[in-house]
């Protein structure tokens, strides 16, 4: 038997046509609550992006075997109801890795080679080629906090750069480091030692500020810093003094405390790239972000037969 699908956020074309070949789908988006309790028991699976909100209500009604959702986090799904009903659940963090990685790469070499601040003086008739005289990747070391999906794809790009890539990460050893042509550092050797130091890592408890004043007055003088995974990793006002000192040599931005921030604290800095929220912004990562998630609820069907 074929399974009934039920998609209720947008998600890629391309993901809806690979879900018609092995199951029966049904679109609807902008769906009420109310409707979607209604709805739902006819149902074998249901797949969302951010919007649908997937209630103890809608679970405890439904006759769902899985949940998808496309793309990262779970926050709007009922992790712990779906568990009582034995409902599976599954998301896609893996489809934005090389955009976060590649825009990582981009980013650095914008700021160090002030590709910002030359395209907006041209824009404005200059030609000032002795004010943007950058730096190199090359023989840097760059230090990675977090060693998992992305910050392995990272350290791939870097090394391809000729950069030293230096990691820490609580579950790696010193050999999974090697494998990857990178030295294991505890992470305040770590940020004493990098000149330009990325953050990959979730937000939790344990890395709520994992970069705060402390550990920003570690760093090298002149050194980098980039944040293109959660607000709230680090201290944004310790960060913000540190680069207004001249402190730190500059940092790159995409997440923020607060977002869309009410005040942007960066804004009169020179010495950063602000992007907002943009690792994940690109066409692949987007269908990649329902092709994943599909592919994984065709396996899981397949498994039942
Ligand atoms: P992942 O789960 O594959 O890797 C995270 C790694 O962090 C794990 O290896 C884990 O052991 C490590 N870690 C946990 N606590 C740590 C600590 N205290 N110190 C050092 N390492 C620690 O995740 P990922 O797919 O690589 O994503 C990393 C981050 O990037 C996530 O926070 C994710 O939300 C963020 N992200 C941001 C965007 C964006 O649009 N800017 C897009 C995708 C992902």
């Amino acid at each position: 038997m074929r399974p009934k699908i039920l998609i209720t956020d947008k998600i890629h074309d391309s993901a809806i046509e690979e879900a018609r070949s092995f199951a029966d789908v049904d679109l609807e988006f902008d769906i009420p609550p109310d409707r979607l309790i209604k709805k739902i028991r006819d149902y074998d699976a249901l797949i969302v992006r951010s919007s649908t909100k997937v209630t103890k209500d809608v679970i405890e009604r439904s006759n769902l075997k899985i949940i998808g959702r496309a793309g990262v986090g779970l926050d709007n799904i009922d992790v712990e109801a779906a568990c009582k009903k034995n409902i599976e659940v599954v998301n896609s963090p893996e489809a934005s890795t090389i955009a976060v990685a590649e825009l990582v790469i981009g980013s650095l070499i914008t700021l160090l080679r002030k590709i910002h601040h030359a395209h907006h003086s041209m824009r404005e008739g200059r030609w000032e080629r002795s004010r943007f005289t950058g730096n190199e990747l090359f023989g840097k070391t760059l230090g990675i906090i977090g060693f998992g999906r992305i910050g392995r794809e990272v350290a791939d790009r870097a090394n391809a750069f000729g950069m030293n890539v230096q990691v820490y990460d609580p579950v790696i050893t010193v050999e999974d480091a090697r494998e990857s042509n990178c030295r294991f550092s505890e992470i305040e050797d770590l940020l004493k030692t990098s000149d330009i130091v990325t953050l990959h890592v979730p937000l939790t408890k344990e890395t709520k500020n994992i970069i705060g004043q402390k550990r920003l007055s570690l760093m090298k003088p002149y050194a980098v810093l980039v944040n293109i995974a959660r607000g709230g990793l680090v201290d944004e006002k310790a960060l913000y003094d540190a680069l207004k000192n001249n402190r730190l040599r500059g940092a790159v931005l995409d997440v923020f405390e607060e977002e869309p921030p009410k005040v942007q604290l960066f804004r009169d800095l020179e010495n950063v790239v602000l992007t907002p929220h943009l690792g994940a912004s690109t066409d692949e990562a987007q269908i990649n972000a329902g092709t994943v998630v599909v592919e994984k609820i065709r396996n899981f069907f397949r498994s039942q037969n």
